[in-house]
């Protein structure tokens, strides 16, 4: 295949740069193969270097101009600067065109941000841990600080991720994602195949955190892409039992 290119990567209707990596197009050997992006499931770091300077070369930057943070399913926001790398969080914001926002997934649900007004964006982390820890909202009100987006102006894409009927959990996890009361019920459901566990919709309960926060439902569209399904086009850490590859969604500022 030739080089990768944003048209490669599965996307959004949001009117900017942005997008969910393919699972081809990389140098990475089996069971990462082949654009495995993620330096910490033991795949080669030359391979991972070379992946993630596709992805850069593709959205038209240098690899030193990819923000990256440390995720650790929490909710603290981190603005792209040449010292956020190696910080602890799970969303990232920017107005700066020089920057390509990443963060890493493979079953959790990546969503990317855009103020249609003012031009910032994010790109944010969420698996079940960052609903609960609220991480979306965080993006949300960070951007609001940050850059005065009013939330009325953001649009979102909830990018490829494990669905709710993939997603079984423990009650605990229900309990958790619940105890936003912006969460509805209705997002998690008993197992139909398994007493005492549950199916999470995790999308649906970022949609609801987002609407919560502000954003109006017309403007926040999601992915079908379920990434246990898609085996073809997708690591899946569930499906894969870990021993596989990190995608990332990126998304860069408009000049
Ligand atoms: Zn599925």
């Amino acid at each position: 295949m030739g080089e990768l290119t944003p048209a490669d990567f599965e996307r959004g209707p949001l009117p900017v740069a942005h997008g969910f990596s393919p699972r081809a197009g990389g140098v990475s050997p089996p069971p990462w193969h082949s654009l495995n992006l993620g330096a910490s499931v033991g795949d080669d770091p030359a391979a991972v270097g070379e992946n993630r300077r596709r992805v850069a070369r593709a959205f038209g930057v240098e690899l030193e101009r990819v923000a990256r943070i440390d995720q650790v399913h929490g909710a603290a926001v981190h603005e792209a600067t040449p010292g956020v790398t190696g910080l602890e969080g799970d969303a990232l914001i920017s107005d700066d065109p020089r920057w390509l926002l990443a963060v890493s997934a493979a079953d959790c649900l990546p969503v990317i941000l855009f103020d249609a007004r003012g031009g910032a964006v994010a790109a944010v982390h969420a698996g079940w841990r960052g609903v609960a820890a609220g991480v979306a909202a965080a993006a949300v009100r960070a951007l609001g600080r940050r850059y005065g987006s009013d939330p009325a102006d953001l649009r979102a894409w909830l990018g490829p991720a494990i669905q709710g009927a993939c997603y079984q959990v423990g009650p605990e996890v229900v309990a958790a994602v619940r105890a936003d009361p912006a969460v509805p019920a209705a997002v998690a459901w008993p197992d139909p195949s398994a007493a005492g566990r549950w199916r999470l919709d995790v999308p649906g309960a970022v949609r609801a955190q987002l609407e919560a926060a502000g954003l109006p439902p017309v403007a926040i569209a999601a992915s079908d892409t379920c990434t246990h399904c898609a085996a073809d086009r997708c690591f899946s850490h569930r499906r894969d039992a870990g021993r596989t590859g990190r995608h990332w969604a990126v998304v860069r500022a408009p000049g």
